[in-house]
């Protein structure tokens, strides 16, 4: 697949995810041509199951939605700055979660598609790379993600003389609502609060007493779990997505003090008792229809998960419209393998995107997306962009992906690991507040969440200087 734009200052994308799709969007809102190659329908992964972009493959959430607090939130507010279609098309689709943003996964993908189709300098082109970008491409976005076809993979990693890094994340069981047992079960938001598009009331949750923990648990122990082929015996999980049966394995409290915490929360069948564990599940469709088990990813077989989650209260008879699973992730020694641009250093003409960089997460995947977007369309009229500000949440990103990690006796990349956004990869403050706005001291948790505040107004005003004397110069070239 060629696509039919003519080749000279056409940007190819390949692959229309979250990453993808933010790319394509952003050249084409800066004048630029676009062929966005997707291979699904004809070719789809393991746990894509529609041909629409930028589909979300597990949960339906974008996370916090805090950009004072939250570092996530704040991506959010530096994309939504940045003209994001997928910041817009969540926006437009958001079911209730709390002080999440979470959106009904067909609209939102629907949306996206709909922006995608209907743009005149974008051209959807379906059809597999299945090998080394042709070399008449000039200028190339893989943006292929966790689940990339092998072929490509395997062009990419003999073109690196890297072996492929790869690690296992697993998805989440969805339930249908109907068949919860609300008079078991209550909604609630973890202390009440009330998030964007929310009501306070967003979540289903079910009570469980420490001997129905403790059963629950000794059964995730015991439950049989997907084999592992030889080759992946090593593979390491990603922490942030945890099966919920490797955090068992961990500690018998550590659910307790994880997905299943019991704070915040109380049982109005009952309020005089205080659940020993409670099971969340989120909105997971507008309609309301379907709830996702939160934090439940799971690698145990089909027919235990469905034993084993029918004995938590309220989900004796739940029908379960996807189980959850294992799945593979595939990505770059991005501090290694890419330059500031995000090109990869032997062959510049192909520039990452996506999950594949070593980020983890819609938001973070789509973020890269939007900034290798804005890269190649400088590129294309013969500028240079310059990263935004690691000050920023995109610019610390950038960083974590691009350079700044610990130097260790097998050389300074080898600690590579995919990571969410988060306040950890931002420099620190010059200087961090230690007073409140009326002149009283900060004590304890208020310096973490004064500090938190101070790198978000930072961050903001930061991008906001960027986008006036770097972005739209470029923009102008
Ligand atoms: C099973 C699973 C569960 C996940 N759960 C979550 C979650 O709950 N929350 C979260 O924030 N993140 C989750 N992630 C992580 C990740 O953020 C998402 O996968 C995200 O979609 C990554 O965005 P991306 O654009 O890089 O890749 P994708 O969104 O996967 O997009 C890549 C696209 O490239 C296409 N493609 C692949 N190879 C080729 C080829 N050779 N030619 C043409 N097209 C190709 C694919 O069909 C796909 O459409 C999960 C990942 C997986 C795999």
């Amino acid at each position: 697949m060629t696509g039919t734009k003519s080749p000279s200052n056409t940007v190819h994308v390949v692959g229309a995810g979250l990453a993808g799709s933010e790319a394509a969007w952003q050249l084409a809102e800066a004048g630029v041509d676009v062929v966005l190659h997707e291979m699904r329908p004809d070719r789809m992964t393991e746990a894509h199951r529609t041909a629409t972009p930028a589909e979300l493959v597990c949960s339906n959430s974008f996370r916090s939605d805090d950009a004072a607090n939250n570092a996530v939130g704040l991506l959010h507010a530096e994309m939504r700055r940045l003209g994001s279609l997928i910041m817009r098309a969540a926006d437009a689709n958001q079911v209730p979660a709390g002080g999440a943003l979470a959106v009904d996964r067909d609209g939102f993908s629907a949306a996206v598609a709909a922006a995608l189709e209907g743009h005149p300098r974008i051209e959807l082109s379906r059809g597999e790379i299945s090998g080394l970008p042709p070399v008449d491409w000039s200028s190339v976005i893989v943006a292929t993600g966790p689940l990339t076809a092998q072929p490509l993979a395997e062009a990419i990693r003999d073109l690196t003389d890297e072996t492929a890094l790869a690690f296992f994340d697993a998805i989440a069981p969805i339930v249908h609502k109907d068949t919860i047992d609300m008079s078991k079960a209550w909604f609630q938001s973890r202390y009440d609060k009330v998030g964007p598009g929310g009501t306070g009331a967003d979540y289903i949750n079910c009570p469980m007493t420490k001997e129905q923990y403790d059963a629950f648990v000794a059964a995730l122990l015991a439950g049989e779990k997907t084999d592992f082929k030889e080759w992946e015996t090593n593979t390491p999980y990603f922490d942030g997505c945890l099966p919920i049966e490797v955090m068992a394995e961990r500690g018998h409290e550590t659910l307790r003090h994880g997905p299943m915490k019991p704070v915040g929360l109380t049982n109005p069948h009952d309020p005089t008792v205080k659940p020993y564990a409670i099971v969340q599940l989120r909105q997971d469709n507008k309609l309301g229809t379907l709830y996702n088990m939160v934090g439940f990813q799971t690698k145990l077989k089909y027919g235990p998960q469905q034993q084993i989650f029918r004995t938590i209260p309220g989900l004796e008879n739940a029908e379960f419209a996807r189980l959850g699973g294992l799945h593979r992730n595939t990505f770059l020694n991005s501090p290694k393998l890419l330059d500031q641009q995000l090109r990869l250093r032997v062959q510049p003409r192909l520039r990452f995107a996506g999950q594949m960089t070593g980020c983890e997460g819609y938001v973070e995947s789509a973020s890269i997306g939007l900034i290798a977007g804005l890269y190649a369309a400088a590129e294309v009229r013969g500028a240079n962009l310059l990263p935004p500000p690691p000050t920023t949440a995109l610019g610390a990103l950038l960083g974590h992906i691009t350079g700044g990690h610990i130097e260790t006796v097998d050389g300074p990349t080898r600690s590579f690991q995919p990571m969410n956004i988060n306040f950890g990869l931002f420099p620190p403050l010059a200087t961090a507040p230690t007073r409140k706005p009326d002149g009283t001291r900060l004590k304890g948790n208020e310096k973490t969440i004064a500090k938190k505040q101070a790198m978000s107004a930072r961050a903001l005003a930061d991008l906001d200087r960027w986008i006036a004397e770097h972005l739209r110069v470029a923009a102008a070239a």
